[in-house]
């Protein structure tokens, strides 16, 4: 196994209890480094729905079903048991050690390695894989050599590269015929150039977010929203970065912010009329105070082009239907993610068309094996990321 994450040890794991001699070469020090950061240190290991297929994203979305069959919801979970892990569900349905550690997870795997008696060897850096006549050759960058009839690739994809997956696993890859798909930064912050939402950095809020991705198609989520110096993040970001970032490669997309979630424009310039009739004598912005974050009010009075001092009593009905709109339907621009040094997951990797969905076996080279997020396959935010790792190093772990 190439590759010492959470896809590598899976694959590590389930390959030595189906009996085979098997060796884990990681290039860092530290096994499972990303699966140490996972979840805030907490680790989000999977998800209540990791079974349903619409979470994970790729050039081609039914890579996954197998894979998710093969090694389902349940059997992590009782293999996380069965380590000793117990977890907890938090909103929606994210999965996490009860202990709130992803050190447990890492820490439990190394032990179950240990068990096993796989070979574990850190700071091997593998700088070359070629076919040889009885399987395969490997080299480390410090001029070790390893030999094997088979061959996991679990390299990992580009993202946050100072954790180890730097893309050098992709090259093995491709010196065996391999080709990888435009890499984008996924689960990732947005940029936005509307200067005029800085004053609103560091407000978090509960929102709806709808993204108009054209021919009918949108993406939408509801959860937190953050105001940042650059642009917008929060749950509800990360979450829908996974499907608009191929999008904004065409160019801007203008993000639909409902401040009132389930609301419509027309319940809005109610509550509006309610509160303005109580104390017709406020101005505009004061009139907010208690309903909005304070920093929103500027840059939305802005966005509307109306004076903060008017009294509401004298705000035409047809400026508070305006104003309704805009606090359900307020468009912010962006324009593209943050790098990957910010970013969660690859979006790409691998071509899907080139591996056998079923076992993960190459369909260039026989015996090499291919599983994680080295592969065109990434999932939605809350534990899909690491379920499609786990399940896929177990299937290629196994050799069909
Ligand atoms: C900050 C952050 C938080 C995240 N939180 C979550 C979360 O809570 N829940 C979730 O589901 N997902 C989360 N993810 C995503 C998830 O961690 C990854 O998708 C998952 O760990 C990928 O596993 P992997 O084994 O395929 O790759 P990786 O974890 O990247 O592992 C690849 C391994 O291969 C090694 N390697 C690379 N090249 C070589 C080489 N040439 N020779 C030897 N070794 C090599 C690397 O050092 C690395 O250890 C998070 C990601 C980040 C960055």
């Amino acid at each position: 196994m190439v590759g010492g994450g959470a896809a590598g040890i899976l694959a590590a794991i389930s390959s030595a209890e189906t009996g085979q001699q098997t060796l884990l070469l990681e290039g860092n020090q530290q096994l499972g480094r990303k699966v140490l950061i996972a979840g805030n240190g907490r680790c989000n290991l999977t998800n209540r729905d990791a079974d349903d297929p619409e979470h994970y994203h790729g050039t081609q979305p039914h890579f996954v079903r197998q894979v998710l069959r093969a090694f389902p919801l349940q059997e992590t979970l009782t293999f996380f048991r069965d380590l000793g892990l117990e977890v907890k569900e938090e909103k929606r349905g994210r999965l996490f050690p009860t202990s709130d550690q992803a050190q447990a997870v890492v820490d439990l795997l190394e032990d179950r390695l240990g068990q096993l008696g796989v070979g574990v060897v850190k700071g091997a850096k593998i700088c070359r894989a070629v076919r040889a006549e009885t399987g395969f050759v490997v080299d480390s960058r410090d001029g070790r050599s390893w030999t094997g009839r088979r061959l996991v690739l679990a390299s990992g994809g580009v993202s946050v590269p100072k954790l180890g997956a730097d893309g050098s696993g992709l090259e093995l890859a491709k010196g065996f015929g391999h080709r990888a798909t435009q890499l984008l930064p996924g689960l990732v912050p947005l940029l936005s150039p509307d200067e005029y939402i800085r004053p609103a950095q560091g407000v978090k809020v509960w929102a709806e977010v709808r993204v108009a991705l054209g021919k009918g198609r949108q993406a939408i989520d509801t959860d937190d929203l953050l105001f940042t110096p650059y642009g917008v993040s929060g749950f509800t970001i990360l979450n829908l970065s996974a499907r608009i970032v191929p999008f904004l490669e065409r160019g801007p997309l203008d993000l639909a912010i409902n401040l009132f979630p389930g609301q419509s424009p027309e319940q809005v310039s109610e509550i509006l009329k309610k509160r303005w009739e109580r104390h017709p004598q406020r101005g505009l912005a004061f009139s907010f105070t208690g309903l909005l974050h304070g920093k929103l009010v500027g840059p939305l009075l802005v966005k509307l082009g109306a004076a903060p001092d008017q009294p509401v009593g004298r705000v035409p009905k047809a400026q508070r239907w305006e104003l309704a709109r805009l606090l359900t339907s307020w468009a912010v621009q962006v324009t593209q993610p943050r790098d990957f040094d910010h970013a969660e997951v690859t979006i790409g990797g691998i071509h899907t068309s080139e591996v056998d969905p079923v076992t993960l076996e190459s369909y260039l080279v026989p015996g090499l094996y291919l599983a994680g997020e080295l592969l065109d396959v990434h999932g939605d935010l809350g534990g899909f990321n690491l379920q499609w790792a786990w399940a896929s190093g177990a299937v290629a772990g196994r050799g069909g």
